[in-house]
């Protein structure tokens, strides 16, 4: 039996291992029946992290088919939607359904709801095959049930905006609000964000220049993606280099900067973030593809004096701010609004 502590991180819900916390569990308990303190959510619509989409659509050769096929069994199998390669998941959002009468989240059957939570670590039943869904977007149209813990968060979403925008924000709103956080306690000027045209990245950039960064640098693979960006107005300096590639990386940002964001989806970024950033400086990692010995000992390695963060995907007030964001600065809307549309 587990008592109310343990009840409100979600390990009854724990099949296997015994005693792990519900994100690093194999297998969750995914049933729609809830617990005094539970709420249960009428699931309309995932969204993938990009590192987990990214990673299952190259694993399964651009095969929309065999990516929903691949979506279906994780979920089957594990009662989570945690990709078992990037260890990432995403949120989702859906309708308050039922609200056990112990639950501390104040929300009421009707609502409707993202949740804050990762989908790594909430119960998740897919009861529609995901039958409206091509696998070939990060977004995915879904019918089942979700169940969230008493510590569990969850936002109601915004009425001024399309769901899919608030879901797509709400996915990404730890990377300004860690970037916001470090430009204000460290004092940081200049910032280098690497992946700059993404969701995240776009949504840093802002977040950096509101706290205060007067040099912004933002890095992006592509030249259509510099020209989207230069008109975008969010950085100060657009350069174009492959976040992979160490050097590359270095030469193109060429003066190291306080504080470097990393908001790539793929695997591989971080040695050229951390040539990128200043003696002193902080690095934020917020892309799931990092991998933390190449981080560690790539600093070590290059003798290397950062501060390196894992980007926490929960800080206070990281929804409000990044949908503030998305009103208020026309740039990140011209830089998002065809990601999650298209
Ligand atoms: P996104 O909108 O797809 O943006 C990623 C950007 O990185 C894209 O512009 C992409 O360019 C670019 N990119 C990919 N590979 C690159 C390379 N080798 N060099 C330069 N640029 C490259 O993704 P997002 O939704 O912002 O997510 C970014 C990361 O945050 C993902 O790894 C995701 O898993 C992670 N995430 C973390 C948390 C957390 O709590 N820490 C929560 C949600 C998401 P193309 O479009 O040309 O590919």
């Amino acid at each position: 039996m587990f008592g109310p502590t343990e009840r409100a991180l979600g390990l009854h819900r724990v099949l296997e291992p015994a005693g792990a916390l519900p994100q690093a569990a194999l297998r969750l308990d995914a049933g729609p029946e809830i617990g005094p303190d539970e709420v249960r959510i009428a699931v309309d619509r995932l969204n993938l992290d990009a590192a987990s989409f990214r990673q299952l659509a190259e694993s399964c050769a651009g095969d929309g088919a065999a990516v929903r096929a691949a979506v279906l069994d994780i979920v089957a199998t594990r009662g989570k939607m945690q990709n078992p390669v990037t260890g990432s998941g995403g949120m989702l959002i859906g309708v308050v359904d039922a609200v056990g009468a112990d639950s501390p989240l104040g929300l009421v059957p009707g609502q409707r709801v993202a949740t804050l939570v990762s989908l790594t670590l909430t119960p998740l039943r897919i009861t529609d095959g995901l039958s409206r869904w091509d696998g070939r977007s990060e977004q995915v149209p879904a019918q089942g049930t979700a169940v969230l813990f008493a510590r569990s968060i969850a936002a109601v979403l915004p009425d001024d905006l399309p769901d899919e925008v608030s879901l797509a924000l709400l996915d990404v709103c730890g990377a300004p609000a860690a970037t916001a956080r470090v430009v204000e306690r460290t004092g940081a000027r200049s910032v280098t964000v690497l992946g700059a045209a993404g969701k995240s990245g776009s949504l840093s950039l802002a977040a950096a220049r509101r706290a205060g960064a007067t040099r912004l640098t933002g890095l992006v693979r592509t030249e259509a993606e510099a020209a989207a960006l230069t008109a975008a107005g969010l950085a100060d300096r657009v350069v174009v280099a492959d976040a992979t590639d160490p050097l590359a990386v270095a030469a193109a940002v060429a003066e190291p900067a306080d504080l470097t964001v990393v908001c790539v989806d793929a695997p591989g970024a971080e040695h050229g973030a951390i040539l990128a950033t200043a003696e002193g400086g902080t690095v934020v990692f917020f892309s799931m593809a990092t991998s933390f010995p190449a981080a560690a000992l790539g600093a070590e390695g290059m003798a290397a004096d950062v501060t390196m963060l894992i980007g926490n995907g929960y800080t206070p007030g990281h929804a409000a701010l990044a949908l503030e964001l998305y009103r208020s600065v026309p740039g990140v809307r011209a830089l998002i609004d065809p990601r999650v549309t298209e």
